[in-house]
């Protein structure tokens, strides 16, 4: 995002009233709700007047995301601290995804300076140990103890004993305020699914098909249970499972005849002067000869 300090500067036409000299136009406040964490930190150094009405407005700090897509690691401890200067106390949600640089006294930080925080997500942060999160969720605990959602998959080595701590700590009835849970099938602390389907014949004949994705293999587009009694032949391009009807409703390779899930739909290689694919395996092949 460009803004050149001469954009800031400028006041809008219709504005008359001097008093408003140097102020940011009001329709700053409707677009800092919406801006990602870097553009916002960014903000800040714009002008006196951006910095200002910043410190003044309570609505981007509320909600903060922070999804290190690419893994490119701008995420650590040094962000947080930044959030926690910016934030001033009033944080209610953070959702950090994939941070895998920052480490449990950053986070530790974030909530000993943000107690009304009522949603926290630390999902595939590979930095953070239970220990840690226990840490935080107790430190918010002991002040406000708004905390209602907690997600924590992808925290490393969580046992049964972590989980029971969290949820008493969590103080709530609600299954799902925590998003992992015992598994019935293996008794270990994971992402327990279920599956959508009422007819499942899995259901049917054993009651339940609920179970960690390690315990109970599932479709990679509507998440019901596969391999159960058929012995369909429902090959993907990529290594996901699919169930059979999803494999019907996908397109297939012209060569090997085998679809993409929708996730990897993008491997797809063009045929040109076509609408069809191929697979990149096959494209591979073809490559070769
Ligand atoms: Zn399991
Ligand atoms: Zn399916
Ligand atoms: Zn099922
Ligand atoms: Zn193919
Ligand atoms: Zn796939």
């Amino acid at each position: 995002m460009e803004i050149s300090h001469e954009t800031t500067l400028k006041q809008p036409q219709t504005n008359q009233d001097s008093s408003n000299m140097g102020q940011p136009h009001e329709s700053l406040y409707l677009v800092l709700p919406y801006l990602p964490l870097f553009e916002l930190l960014a903000m800040y150094q714009v002008c006196r007047s951006f910095m200002d009405a910043l410190n003044n407005d309570i609505l981007p700090w509320l909600d903060i995301v922070v999804e290190d897509r690419v893994r490119r690691s701008r995420v650590s401890d040094e962000i947080l601290m930044k959030i926690t200067s910016k934030a001033m106390g009033r944080l209610r949600s953070l959702v950090l995804v994939n941070c895998g640089k920052i480490s449990d006294d950053g986070l530790q930080d974030v909530v000993a300076n943000n107690h009304g925080i009522n949603k926290l997500y630390v999902l595939q942060c590979a930095g953070l140990t239970p220990e840690g999160v226990i840490k935080a969720v107790t430190t918010l605990n002991q002040q406000n103890a708004t905390l209602k959602t907690l997600k924590i998959n992808g925290i490393s080595n969580i046992t049964k004993e972590h989980l029971q701590t969290l949820r008493s700590l969590l103080n709530s009835d609600d299954p799902s305020s925590i998003d992992i849970e015992i598994c019935p099938k293996c008794d270990e602390p994971r992402m327990v699914y279920d599956c959508p389907l009422e007819t499942c014949d899995r259901k049917r004949a054993t009651g339940s098909c609920r179970g960690c994705r390690f315990c109970v293999t599932r479709c990679e587009e509507c998440g019901k249970c596969v391999g159960f009694d058929d012995e369909d032949d429902n090959e993907a391009a990529c290594e996901d499972v699919l169930c059979e009807s999803c494999w019907i409703k996908l397109p297939k390779c012209d060569f090997c005849n085998k679809p993409y899930c929708n996730k990897h739909a993008y491997k797809q290689c063009d045929v040109p002067g076509s609408s069809h694919f191929i697979c990149e395996a096959c494209y591979m092949k073809i490559d070769e000869v």
